[in-house]
């Protein structure tokens, strides 16, 4: 994934800020403000938390980076690959993986027909524990 590419393709401006935040979420990890700023402070000491905070709802409003559920009551960024996807998390590790395989588009009419609805879009995100993790055993935290 390349970052420039990833904000020009969303129509978004490149800043030192969105660079330093895209950077820090390179890992595939889904990471919260928190740890982005912990992250990007390594190469961006002067980037901000509330900076942090913003440009990732800048960078999720405008499908740079997906949202995926939340860690320690934080919501959780994700930067992915573009493209419809459902999400895969482990919620020990935290790695997210794509499913770009959606089977929903029935399940998706026959809900919008049975609550006259206009279904624009829908996420689904699958939650569990990956293989690494499920073998380094419990107790290791
Ligand atoms: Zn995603
Ligand atoms: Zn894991
Ligand atoms: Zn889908």
């Amino acid at each position: 994934m390349d970052v420039d590419g990833a904000l020009r393709d969303h129509g978004l401006r490149r800043t030192p800020q969105r660079r330093a935040v895209l950077d820090a979420l390179m890992g595939g990890r889904a990471m919260s403000a928190q740890e982005v700023h912990e992250a990007a402070r390594v190469t961006t000491p002067e980037l901000g938390l509330s900076t942090v905070y913003r440009t990732l709802i800048t960078l999720s409003e405008a499908g740079v980076v997906d949202a995926i559920g939340q860690h320690d009551g934080e919501a959780t960024y994700r930067l992915c690959s573009g493209g419809h996807h459902h999400h895969l998390i482990c919620d020990t590790c935290r790695r997210v993986v794509e499913l770009s395989e959606c089977d929903l588009t029935a399940v998706q009419d026959a809900i919008a027909a049975e609550h006259g609805f206009s279904v624009t879009g829908h996420s689904l995100t699958f939650h569990g524990v990956c293989g690494d993790c499920a073998r380094s055993g419990s107790g290791a935290g």
